[in-house]
């Protein structure tokens, strides 16, 4: 079997690798593919491998050996999944693999803006703390987590994974889902309403998908609901929130502090109003990067594969 990957690099840019894949056909792998040049690459190929290259109808209309699409991500609207489907290709993505990984980083957002540990070791390297007339100081406030609210904006499996470790630093948690489960309420724990999470968080934390429904969740309504001096953090995705409305909250001091690691246009354009405004940690993206994430993604990839080729085909997002 012809397999080819046409944008690799996010994925394994060199410290894991492909040898699942080399198992079951013969491989290609690049590490990115522009437009124009993915119709002449996956020519002949009966498994194409993406992350993020488009495949659209047209794209698949003019493969006619290909059988299989392997997403190598949660998300696939980057595939025409109907095109696919009327040609009877499977679509297979990562249902999930950087649970642990992506809530673990929401609160490294939190804890980066509660003490600066990066800036506070970069000034000391500039040799501040030497020429420091006290024997200690801070460019900062600094913050303690303990006692405070965190409000969860979408209470599924990543929204749980941070909860628990917020409860681990003695926050409590208030958690705003469309689908309640009574059984995960505890002393620390509470279900609310949405506005009742607004008004009460000290953090608002975003898990929830982008949909119709939660695409501008927060906007310069929403945050006025807001406590004053609410942290915002938000490592699901960027068009939960209307940036200019957040940027001007953080530039009021409406809103303390934010940290991101999604933004609305990926990778950020230069005029982003986020990129100026005060008090705004933005990370690239890189939540779900961790090696041990990553490799857990490769082999769900490969296993996919596997059960598609063994005639089971499984994590079909077009059936
Ligand atoms: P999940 O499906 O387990 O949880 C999502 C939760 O959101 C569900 O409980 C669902 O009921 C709830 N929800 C849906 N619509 C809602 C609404 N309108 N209001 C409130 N809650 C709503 O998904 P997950 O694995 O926890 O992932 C959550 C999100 O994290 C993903 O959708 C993705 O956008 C993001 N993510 C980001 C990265 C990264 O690297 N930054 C990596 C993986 C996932």
């Amino acid at each position: 079997m012809k397999i080819v990957i046409l944008d690799g690099y996010t994925e394994n840019p060199g410290d894991l690798s492909w040898e699942g894949f080399e198992k079951l056909g013969d491989l290609t792998v690049y590490d990115r593919t522009p437009a124009d040049k993915i119709a002449e690459r996956i020519e002949g190929a009966e498994a194409v491998i993406i992350n993020k290259t488009p495949l659209s109808a047209e794209t698949i209309a003019g493969c006619p050996t290909l059988k299989y699409i392997g997403v190598l991500a949660t998300g696939y609207n980057v595939v025409d999944v109907q095109a696919a489907k009327d040609r009877g290709i499977p679509v297979c993505n990562i249902p999930t693999y950087g649970t642990a990984a992506v809530g673990q980083f929401a609160i490294a957002l939190l804890l980066e803006i509660c003490h600066h540990i990066g800036e506070h070791s970069q000034s000391v390297h500039n040799g501040d703390w030497e020429s420091c007339v006290d024997w200690c100081y801070w460019n900062y406030p600094l913050i303690e987590l303990d006692g405070k609210t965190i409000g969860i904006i979408g209470f599924g499996r990543i929204g749980q994974t941070t909860a628990r470790i917020a409860q681990a630093l003695g926050m409590k948690v208030l958690a705003y889902d469309q689908y309640e489960n009574k059984s995960l309420e505890s002393d620390t724990m509470k279900y609310t309403t949405l506005d009742d999470l607004l008004a009460k968080s000290d953090v608002i934390s975003l898990h929830c998908p982008l949909f119709e429904s939660t695409q501008g969740i927060i906007n310069k309504d929403s945050i006025a609901k807001m406590k004053d001096g609410v942290i915002i953090l938000n490592n699901s995705r960027g068009p939960l929130i209307v940036e200019q409305d957040l940027a001007d909250a953080l530039n009021s001091g409406k809103v303390a502090a934010a940290g991101l690691d999604v933004v609305s246009t990926e990778p950020i354009h230069g005029d982003n109003p986020l990129l100026k405004a005060k008090n705004c940690i933005i990370t690239p993206h890189i939540s779900w990067a961790p090696k041990e994430s990553r490799q857990r993604l490769m082999d769900i990839a490969v296993d996919n594969l596997e059960k598609f080729l063994a005639g089971k085909p499984q994590n079909v997002v077009n059936s």
